[in-house]
């Protein structure tokens, strides 16, 4: 059994530590959402008055925040409270497994270590159903050492985890994954609309491409249109899924890394600008394959 302090319990931290306790261990949480920590005790989870005391006797402190800005608040503390490495035994093992930009996790790393502790990255994909099967990919950014340490109780919440390289590389390859994904979610919503135009049926479509060269994720699981994939979103009105938010914030979080690298990823660029549009206008709780709709309604009569 090994103690875990289990900050941010929302959509995904939630289902996540209630897997831990589940699996045995004992886990003590905390969110500034009162409502959150009520449906985790629910589950098993002890909840700690505050968050310096949820992590004082911790093994291991796992973070689930919205973004890199509270996870580094939250490691360094302020004025008013100390922060997470102050508040923990040396030598703790800090796991973010929130979505945040590659330089923010080297940073939230360094903090880590400058405190005498140690530290990874795990962001997820696999969503909240994967979160609550205990289902959820990991990409880890840690030493050897420290993603040993880490393994078991990712093993816990996952099915597939990967040690992508040193601090930082697992968010690096969370938001490579993304971007692809981004890109490749316009590029079939894309062509379904031009073969619409052409006189061409969504089954004709997908029968060709998903045995073909056009074949991917976007196509064979997310479908954008209702019918060949009765599992997918377009099938249920576009109620996520991944949400245009969410996707809208990977790709802000690739264009950064971009940016940071020089790399000419136009189409990340474009893809994001894209997803930053649909989510600002009323795409951000649907699935981010409804972004069909708007190429449908944007496209010349
Ligand atoms: P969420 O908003 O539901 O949960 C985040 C929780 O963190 C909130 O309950 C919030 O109150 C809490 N929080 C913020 N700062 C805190 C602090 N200092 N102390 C304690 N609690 C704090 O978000 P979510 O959907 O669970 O996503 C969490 C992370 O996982 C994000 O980085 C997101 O990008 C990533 N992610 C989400 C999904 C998904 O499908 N929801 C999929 C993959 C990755």
């Amino acid at each position: 059994m090994t103690d875990i302090a289990f900050l941010g319990l929302g959509h995904m931290g939630g289902p996540m530590a209630a897997n831990l306790v589940a699996a045995g261990h004992r886990v003590i949480g905390f969110d500034l959402v009162p409502a959150a920590g009520d449906d985790a005790r629910g589950h098993g989870v002890e909840i700690a008055a505050d968050a310096a005391s949820a992590v004082a006797d911790a093994d291991i402190v796992i973070t689930m925040f919205p973004s890199g800005a509270h996870v580094i608040a939250a490691y360094r503390g302020d004025d008013d409270s100390p922060g997470l490495l102050a508040s923990a035994r040396p030598d703790t093992l800090f796991l973010d497994c929130s979505t945040i930009a590659v330089d923010e996790a080297r940073t939230a790393h360094d903090l880590a270590l400058a405190a005498g502790h140690r530290a990874a990255d795990a962001p997820v994909s696999g969503g909240v159903v994967g979160a609550e099967n205990g289902t959820l990919a990991f990409m880890v950014g840690a030493s050897e050492e420290d993603f040993s340490s880490a393994l078991p109780v990712l093993e816990v919440m996952g099915g597939r985890i990967v040690h992508c390289g040193g601090p930082g590389l697992g968010q690096a390859a969370k938001v490579c994954n993304n971007m692809i994904l981004g890109i490749s979610q316009i590029a079939v919503a894309e062509a379904f609309v031009l073969g619409e135009r052409l006189g061409l049926t969504h089954e004709a479509l997908f029968d060709v491409a998903s045995h073909a060269s056009g074949q991917c994720w976007a196509l064979t699981t997310n479908c954008p249109v209702p019918g060949p994939v009765p599992t997918s979103p377009a099938n249920r009105d576009y109620q996520p899924g991944f949400a245009g938010a969410l996707m809208s914030k990977d790709l802000g979080l690739a264009e950064s890394a971009i940016d940071l690298t020089g790399v000419d990823a136009q189409l990340g660029r474009h893809a994001r600008a894209i997803y930053k549009a649909f989510a600002d206008g009323d795409g951000a709780r649907q699935d981010f394959s409804g972004i069909i709709n708007t190429i449908r309604a944007q496209s010349t009569a």
